[in-house]
């Protein structure tokens, strides 16, 4: 993470691209992308040394919204895009964002990997149950026996739980969050990105024009935050607030310090070179090309 060094307090508003989201009146990504506006200011995040990335879908017109640099990218890639950044420029604040159809389904792959190799980025997966972009079809996180555009008769897959398969695969932290409750939200993005390795942010982000404008009525209702005597340290405790289906809770499921990617490649670089001094470009090429 990165703080600026300015002497001007930057507001929410400062972090704000100018480009008007093209969201559907009261989608719940709006309380995710003013959710994010006050975590950056909370922390003095320097939008010239922050780089927010994407794959396809609603959510993922998000980096266009945010004053900072990002990359609208491929379906399902947005991690692999982080990925890349984040090795190559490790004092970078890196953001990966997207739903749940481009981060489970064809992003899940991605998911995985990047949670057992500890990448420290933050990835917030907006979470509405459905391929809103594409007009309505079936998702991973949809429920069994939910009528979609794809499955009139309803839907015959068990769902995923995002929070379960990223603490199952090494995920660092991961929490979960409602889009209707932007100052809680707002305190777990702050906390995700102030961790050092994967963190994973789940957030129920209701999509009112094909999952039903109750939603946020219905979600609510069963809203609840994780007790404040949770270890979050273990894994058999956090998992228990995953696959919840009377009641949804709120809060840090799991919250564990290993060392991160980067961590663990600058390890295997400082051991490469020993205490001699870092071999020239030239030196190098001519270990592989001895007439270079
Ligand atoms: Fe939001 Fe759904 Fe509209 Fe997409 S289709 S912008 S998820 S309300």
């Amino acid at each position: 993470m990165t703080m600026t060094t300015m002497d001007v307090k930057l507001k929410p508003g400062d972090y704000k691209s100018g480009l008007a989201p093209v969201w559907c009146p009261g989608c719940g990504d709006f309380g995710i992308l003013n959710a994010l506006y006050r975590a950056m200011a909370e922390l003095q995040i320097e939008p010239w040394n922050t780089v927010i990335v994407s794959g396809i879908g609603c959510s993922s017109r998000l980096p266009g919204y945010v004053h900072s640099y990002g990359f609208n990218g491929v379906h399902g890639r947005g991690l692999t895009l982080a990925t890349g950044v984040k090795v190559a420029r490790p004092e970078l604040t890196v953001i990966a964002v997207g739903g749940d159809g481009d981060g489970l389904a064809i992003g899940g792959n991605h998911l995985i990997h990047s949670a057992r190799r500890n990448l420290d980025v933050t990835y917030i997966l907006m979470d509405n149950e459905i391929y809103g972009l594409t007009k309505g079809q079936v998702a991973p996180t949809t429920p069994r026996g939910d009528k979609t555009k794809s499955t009139f008769w309803g839907n015959p897959e068990p769902s995923v739980d995002p929070c379960e398969l990223a603490i199952s695969t090494g995920a660092t932290w991961v929490g979960r969050g409602y889009s209707g409750d932007v100052k809680f939200t707002t305190k777990l993005i702050t906390q995700a990105i102030q961790h050092h390795g994967f963190s994973f942010l789940n957030i129920i982000s209701p999509c009112v024009t094909w999952r039903g404008d109750d939603q946020f009525k219905a979600l609510k209702e069963i809203l609840q935050y994780i007790p404040e005597d949770h270890d979050a340290s273990r894994r058999a405790p956090a998992v228990q607030y995953t696959r919840e289906k009377d009641v949804l809770t709120t809060g840090i499921l799991y919250e564990v310090e290993q060392p991160s990617l980067v961590d663990r490649l600058d390890q295997i670089k400082a051991d490469a070179q020993g205490d001699g001094p870092e071999p020239s470009t030239r030196e190098i090429l001519e270990t592989f090309f001895p007439k270079f």
